[in-house]
């Protein structure tokens, strides 16, 4: 049928789900092969409306992981391109992987660090900071992305929340609390199984 000569629906039965591949971000995490470091769904899928795609727009993806940002980036539309920034050879190699696997090797993968290696790269309209995050990253961007950028950083540690608190004093944008919580087995009952909180840093420069 039509729908399953899309690539990207190849690619899913391909995987043995037998589904078809939801067409909304924040698709299953196990359609991303990974170590373990990655945005889960629903942060994901938060994240990628704060990116807010518009047709023809670049997408820097820095702190690539599993590649699962900027790959949902380029199925919202094949108008998109994407650069990821990945320091660690085998998570690089993996975001290419999961890329081809799931329709979308336009990606195009760095093997770096940032801010270092983002000098000689086209200039994007959008930028997602998932990993990396310092000081020295966001004077980088501020003094090097064009007025109108749309940035969005996720936190972790008190570390990079305090560097994004400062930022947002500095420049405003929104902050956003992310506190989610699964139910999981708890005894013989069930409870709240809280993940770490995100912070959520979003900003048009
Ligand atoms: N958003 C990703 C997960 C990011 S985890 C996903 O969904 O898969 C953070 C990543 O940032 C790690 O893979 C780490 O290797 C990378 N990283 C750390 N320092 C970096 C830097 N200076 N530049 C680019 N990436 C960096």
């Amino acid at each position: 049928t039509d729908a399953f000569s899309h690539p990207v629906c190849v690619a899913v039965e391909v995987a043995g789900t037998g589904d078809a591949m939801p067409l909304a971000s924040g698709r299953p995490d196990g359609l991303f092969d990974s170590d373990g470091t990655m945005t889960k769904r629903p942060v994901r899928a938060l994240t990628l409306s704060a990116l807010a795609p518009r047709a023809g727009q670049h997408l820097w993806d820095i702190g690539g992981g599993s590649g699962s940002i900027a790959i949902e980036w380029l199925l919202s539309d094949p108008s998109l391109s994407a650069t990821t920034i990945e320091p660690n050879a085998e998570r690089s190699a993996r975001i290419a992987a999961n890329a081809a696997a799931l329709g979308v090797d336009r990606l195009q993968v760095i093997h770096g660090f940032a801010p270092e290696v983002l000098r000689d790269l086209p200039k994007p309209d959008t930028v997602f900071i998932g990993g990396g995050l310092s000081a020295e990253m966001l004077v980088w961007l501020e003094a090097h992305l064009a007025k109108g950028t749309r940035l969005v950083a996720n936190a972790v540690t008190l570390e990079s929340e305090t560097l994004l608190m400062q930022a947002q004093t500095r420049l405003g944008g929104e902050l956003l609390r992310i506190e989610l919580s699964n139910a999981a087995p708890l005894g013989s009952k069930r409870g709240w199984k809280a993940s770490y909180p995100i912070v959520q840093w979003s900003v048009v420069l």
